[in-house]
């Protein structure tokens, strides 16, 4: 370690720290408004959640953390940092149908007695999780078959995926929320808005006197938020199947673009860091998502393809290793450039090959 660091690196750490400064100012503002962060441990690959401890009447909380001992110990220990305990809590709401932010809710439920609030939607999943997650497995499978997976691989990720599950937990939803309703506290009020497109139950929570978002996984700072290819609410696997294919990529910059139209300050994600800056964020994502289009665009020019055929160009083994997600990433794209009319699909053999016109 010797010499003077580079202008450049100098540079760098001052954005560090601004950016470290803003995050702890945002931070601070929502714990003024009573919002507190508590960021809950997971065992997957996005690192901890954030669920959010509304300190109002009733006590809410926004998001429970995955079904494991760890997280509800932390949780505990979150909660007694603020003076508070599970019992305490007397609203849940969960924002959306992934294990990493409702596996908890029904041990939460059955220890405080609390309301459990979530979109209307998503309340038959909630309540039947595990056939649920079974025939997700289910379309998830014949999706990967279809657009040329390998079928060892296939099996691999199925064992995968049903080793996880025990994080989730089937919870009953005692309050259904419409969409564009209001949750009322004595503080505030929280507007319920519908915004799929990561999964296809995305809901997020305006205090529009604030100009506050709660904003679960719909958008995060450091990672683009994965419009994953789900089965719709409420279809069984053969409807599913048997329909168009869930176009989660059209459907999540349709929710981004509701979002960037709004008048926000802070924006409190499911996942990192605090966002300020929501309009730049969200333009930044439509610019990536450009990019990866003209890309594939590229590839399926050059020769027609598979899906599984572009994430392997696209992303090496990783296609292999999380081959649904980078599915989901180019079946995503693949739908803009359809949508656009710059390829068409074909199925031969009961796999789809992309075509450029
Ligand atoms: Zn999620």
């Amino acid at each position: 370690m010797s010499g003077a660091p580079a202008d450049g690196d100098a540079g760098a750490t001052d954005a560090r720290e601004l950016a470290e400064r803003l995050q702890r100012e945002a931070l601070e503002r929502a714990a003024r408004e009573g919002i507190h962060c508590l960021a809950i441990p997971t065992p997957f690959m996005v690192g901890r959640v954030n669920a959010y401890l509304i300190e109002d009447e009733p006590l809410t909380l926004v998001d429970s953390g995955p079904n494991s001992a760890k997280a509800l110990d932390e949780l505990e220990q979150a909660l007694a940092a603020r003076g508070h305990r599970v019992e305490d809590i007397e609203l849940l709401v969960i924002t959306h149908q992934h294990i990493d932010h409702f596996g908890l809710a029904a041990i939460l439920q059955r220890r405080s007695g609390a309301q459990v609030a979530a979109l209307d939607e998503v309340a038959p999943f909630l309540a039947g999780y595990g056939q649920e997650a079974e025939l997700d497995d289910l379309f998830a499978e014949r999706l990967m078959l279809r657009h040329g997976i390998p079928p060892e691989v296939v099996t691999v990720l199925r064992a995968v995926s049903a080793g996880f599950r025990a994080w989730g937990s089937a919870v009953e939803v005692t309050r259904p929320l419409a969409d564009g309703s209001t949750v009322e506290l004595r503080d505030r009020t929280l507007r319920v808005l519908h915004r799929p497109g990561h999964s296809p139950s995305d809901t997020v929570l305006v205090d529009e006197s604030r100009s506050m978002m709660l904003a679960a996984d719909h958008l995060i700072a450091h990672i683009s938020s994965n419009p994953l290819l789900a089965r719709p609410l409420g279809a069984s696997s053969e409807t599913a199947y048997d329909g168009p294919r869930p176009q989660a990529l059209l459907t999540y910059i349709d929710s981004l673009e509701k979002t960037r139209a709004m008048d926000l300050t802070l924006v409190l994600p499911g996942h990192g860091r605090p966002i300020t800056d929501h309009v730049a964020l969200i333009e930044e994502r439509f610019r990536l998502h450009e990019r990866r289009a003209a890309r594939m665009l590229r590839l399926i020019a050059a020769q027609p393809r598979t899906a599984h055929e572009i994430a392997l160009e696209m992303w090496g083994n990783v296609a292999v290793t999380q081959a649904y997600l980078t599915l989901s990433e180019v079946l995503g794209h693949v739908d803009l450039l359809l949508r656009d009319g710059t390829i068409v699909e074909a199925e031969r053999e009961g796999v789809v090959h992309f075509t450029a016109v």
